[in-house]
């Protein structure tokens, strides 16, 4: 029977992190929080990628042990094919140091062994190295015929053309040496964690930028519980770390900070949050609204991002628009017009949505967008692929006015912003209220991994509704942008020239 194992490189990471979050997540696992749907989705589009890159080493044994609590038989199983002469294991499973972990494909080659560990993403971050260095301790020390351990993650140059290649999609890079280098490193805080665990009290550990580094810690609604809502780390475009420091010298609360501790825009939010008032500049703002001329329509399109490129052309990642919802208005208090384009079809929504998007916009001055940056980017890439609409989208870029450059100037700030320049948040602090709250997909990232959904899902029913959920969304983003757009207007009509109003 094999070594019984403490830890895995979850709870690992979590002790390196934090060992109060390692001993809650070992002895307390209930009070985890409950995963985040975009974390959920994330986490799905890497067990794909995990598997695809599978194809890389064909006619492999899988030991995944299809339950938590069977880890024991998944080592076991692995230990049995090695003896058996298996070239190429998924999943394959070591204990060492009472320390568990998996690799997703290993592979036997002249007698020795090559790990490989599938990410999906373009980059290799600190943390991924870090993962693989404990990977390579574990098995290293169970197998000591293991050459070198990799990363295998998505070539961010790769396109797709008429079929998917998987030897170019993917890309390897082997992190031995980081690997090594971290050894002293890894049978240190295996210690740690250890004595952590077998001391059996909970970690005397406060809240700080720790909580959020590398990753968001899934016990803050545990441990943060009980702190005062608007506290510094709130404050978006203040890191963590910065955020920390503070707490450390006794500033939790937003108010708490003094001054002298502030500058730039940063002094701007806080003191505006003292006061609770709100930043205009009307002369800016007026100057901005003279280049409004109507009619005017507000535009919000919606992307698909696929980590595996479905469309021809198409690289990791890029950009496809599938939806846009579309609002003309005449004059302000004019009855709006509603339209939208959702591309309900397997094929590439490129073209479609190129043509309506045109045809629309002909009929009107100029587009309000908030942050144009995203939409000019998939604009270009689509002229890039279709340049008989060059022109005519040169006229649509043309009519963009950006919304968002009224906040990232400040020429308007509302105290409850608490920092942020997106849409969401500004609405939310502006009219009190989350209008996004209980929508289904309520971020660019769930829009797009709707889209992956609804395209794969066989159920009409089903499938009408992630349609549905995904007009709404793009629908609500349009009439953020329209509330937001009315507003401002009507605050820089307002003849009090001081600068701050209530
Ligand atoms: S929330 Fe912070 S202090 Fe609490 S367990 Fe997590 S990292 Fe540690």
């Amino acid at each position: 029977m094999s070594e019984k194992h403490l830890l895995s490189k979850t709870s690992f990471l979590k002790s390196v992190q934090c060992q109060k979050a390692f001993f809650l997540y070992k002895k307390y696992y209930h009070l985890k929080d409950p995963l985040p749907p975009e974390k959920r989705a994330v986490f799905n589009r890497g067990h794909k990628i995990g598997e695809l890159a599978r194809q890389l080493f064909p006619g492999g044994v899988d030991v995944s042990p299809g339950h938590v609590f069977k880890f024991a038989e998944a080592v076991e199983k692995t230990k049995e094919l090695i003896a058996a002469g298996q070239e190429v294991i998924y999943e394959a499973a070591f204990v060492f140091d009472e320390t568990l972990v998996a690799i997703d494909i290993l592979v036997k080659r002249d007698d020795k062994w090559y790990a490989y560990e599938v990410k999906s993403s373009l980059k290799i971050s600190q943390a991924y190295v870090m993962d693989a260095a404990l990977q390579y301790y574990v098995i290293k020390n169970s197998l000591p015929t293991l050459e070198d351990i990799s990363i295998v993650n998505l070539n961010e140059d790769y396109v797709l053309e008429n079929s998917l290649d998987i030897h170019k999609l993917f890309k390897t890079t082997s992190v031995k040496k980081d690997a090594e280098r971290n050894v002293d490193f890894m049978k240190h805080h295996i210690q740690a964690a250890k004595m952590t665990f077998y001391q059996n009290e909970l970690p005397q550990v406060s809240i700080g930028g720790h909580c959020f580094s590398p990753y968001a810690c899934d016990f803050m609604g545990t441990c943060w519980k009980h702190t005062s809502v608007n506290n510094v780390f709130e404050l978006s475009g203040v890191s963590k770390k910065q955020a920390g420091e503070w707490l450390t010298k006794g500033y939790l609360h937003i108010n708490d900070v003094p001054d002298e501790e502030l500058s730039g825009k940063t002094l701007k939010y806080v003191q505006s949050f003292k006061k609770q008032e709100e930043l205009v500049e009307k002369p800016k703002i007026r100057e901005f609204y003279k280049g409004v001329t109507y009619p005017i329509a507000f535009l919000d399109m919606e992307f698909y991002t696929p980590a595996i490129p479905k469309y021809k052309g198409k690289k990791p990642f890029e950009l496809t628009p599938f939806l846009f919802s579309w609002t003309r208005l005449n004059r302000v208090g004019a009855e709006a017009e509603e339209e939208f384009f959702f591309h309900d079809e397997e094929s590439n929504p490129e073209g479609h949505f190129l043509k309506r998007l045109i045809e629309l916009n002909e009929r009107v001055a100029k587009i309000l967008v908030f942050d144009t940056g995203q939409e000019i980017a998939a604009l270009n890439s689509l002229v890039r692929h279709h340049p008989q609409y060059k022109k005519a989208v040169e006229q649509i870029k043309k009519k963009f006015i950006d919304l968002a450059e009224i906040f990232t100037n400040m020429w308007y700030y509302h105290p409850m912003q608490k920092g942020s320049t997106s849409l969401k948040k500004i609405h939310q602090a502006v009219f009190g209220k989350d209008i996004y709250e209980n929508l289904p997909v309520n971020s660019g990232i769930l829009a797009s991994y709707g889209y992956d959904e609804y395209l794969k899902e066989p159920d009409i029913f089903k499938k009408q509704e992630l349609k549905e959920n995904l007009i709404t969304y793009c629908k609500t983003d349009t009439k953020a942008v329209l509330d937001l757009f009315v507003y401002l207007k009507e605050v820089a009509r307002n003849p009090d020239e001081s600068g701050h109003f209530n």
